[in-house]
């Protein structure tokens, strides 16, 4: 509340800001955004509503008025000579007309039980992404595929190149101090192992503006980019025969002193009991999570150990083949990363969904670690799993889970069923 009248103080009295984009989701993960006037967002802020019956997934006629609820934090300035000047955002929370969270709302979702597990247990989870992109030459690239069926790379390097005078790293450049100017503590930026691929890393934070990161950052590649006519696609596999675009995600949690939980120097791979019991809980529920985290048809074109894209449900140190991997670590950055989640997933619902399975207290046995199952490889088998999944029925609630199921359905029926070599034309869509 106090923080609320402060943003509200210091947006009335900058004079450079006239307008204030509103962010929130849809149920695929889709950034959408507000502008609101300065002026009526400041008297009406505490009435913001829209129509929800035109926003993907949040169908039903019944639901078609819904509330915005401004998430004060989450307030960011956007870096002038890439956004124009003036220009602030503020992620914002979907409310139902009586005020109450509404359930389509996966940032809410993700909120509420992060809340919970700090109140409740004195826990927070901390949250690293490393997204990896492509960037094809024109700002309409994405488009021009659908009607073309090609792309065109910028660059023709690979892993950590130098090459001069290269557009990828022009662009990496930009995108990295733009990431800077928004408040994302960068750690390295490089051309990742496909030609005109990148990936740029920042330090690891709570777990909520890590997700809402995750958003922003795709947001300011796709903003460069077009500065620069040229398109960064999020696509997990545009791409066939070279490595597609994964979005490892490394967690930690830590107790209340800030002590990694994780962290134990005589465990198996420095990792404690604790985080084993997590590791496993996300194996376990392997399957159920898989639609999530992979959530387009394109996705399980990637999902291929070859280029470093693990569909084999197992945990090890070492081989990059496995959905969980332990890397390296210390008191500090002692961690799991998920492995096997494209870019294209819903940020908010993906890390929701693999915390549950991680807290779960699901009964296993360590023997699941080296694990000969793998995870489906089509979208079609990730669907019937989700759709007969306990678990997610649990955790999104039915009426969720059966609402994604159909909406991703939909999308596939669009899509040819058999996997053939080339990305099909239906399948490229901006996320
Ligand atoms: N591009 C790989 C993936 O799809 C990862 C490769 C890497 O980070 N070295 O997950
Ligand atoms: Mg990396
Ligand atoms: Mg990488
Ligand atoms: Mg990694």
């Amino acid at each position: 509340e106090q923080l609320r009248e402060e943003r509200m103080a210091y947006l009335a009295g900058e004079k450079r800001i006239k307008a204030v984009t509103v962010c929130f989701t849809d149920l695929e993960g889709r950034l959408h955004m507000l502008d609101y006037d300065k002026k009526f967002l400041l008297s009406s802020y505490d009435n913001l509503t829209f129509d929800g019956s035109s926003i993907r997934g949040f169908s039903a006629q019944a639901e078609s008025d819904l509330r915005l609820s401004i998430d004060w934090p989450a307030f960011y300035w956007l870096p002038a000579d890439v956004f124009g000047p003036g220009k602030v955002l503020v992620f914002a929370e979907v409310r139902q007309r009586d005020g109450s969270p509404y359930p389509g709302d996966m940032r809410s979702k993700l909120k509420l039980f992060l809340d919970e597990l700090y109140e409740k247990e004195g826990l927070t989870v901390n949250l690293a992404n490393e997204i990896e992109g492509f960037i094809f030459l024109g700002r309409n690239a994405e488009q021009r595929y659908r009607e073309t069926g090609e792309f065109t790379m910028v660059s023709t390097s690979g892993y950590y190149h130098s090459l001069p005078g290269d557009p990828l790293r022009t662009f990496i450049d930009m995108a990295a101090e733009a990431q800077r100017a928004m408040g994302f503590s960068n750690e390295k930026d490089h051309p990742e192992v496909a030609p005109s691929q990148f990936e740029m890393n920042y330090s690891y934070t709570e777990a909520l503006i890590a997700s809402d990161q995750i958003l922003l950052y795709k947001l300011i590649c796709r903003q460069v980019a077009s500065r620069l006519d040229m398109t960064a696609s999020f696509l997990p596999k545009p791409v066939t025969g070279v490595n597609g675009s994964g979005m490892h995600t490394n967690i930690s949690i830590s107790g209340s002193d800030g002590v990694n939980l994780f962290h134990d120097a005589n465990g198996e791979e420095g990792l404690s009991d604790y985080a084993w019991k997590f590791v496993d809980g996300v194996l376990y529920h392997a399957k159920d999570l898989c639609l999530l985290l992979n959530a387009s048809v394109n996705a399980y074109r990637r999902l291929d150990p070859h280029y470093e894209a693990p569909n084999q449900i197992k945990a090890s140190g070492i081989d990059r083949g496995s959905m969980v991997r332990i890397p390296i670590g210390n008191a500090r950055t002692a961690r799991v990363e998920v492995r096997s989640i494209a870019p294209d997933a819903h940020p908010h619902m993906a890390i929701y969904a693999i915390l549950r399975a991680g807290l779960s207290n699901a009964e296993t046995d360590p023997s699941i670690r080296k694990g000969e199952e793998t995870l489906p490889d089509n979208i079609y088998d990730a669907i019937t799993d989700f759709r007969a999944s306990a678990m997610i029925a649990e955790v999104l609630g039915e009426e969720v889970q059966a609402k994604y199921a159909d909406l991703k359905e939909a999308v596939a029926d669009r899509c040819p069923r058999k996997l053939g070599t080339l990305i099909k034309r239906a399948e490229v869509q901006f996320h």
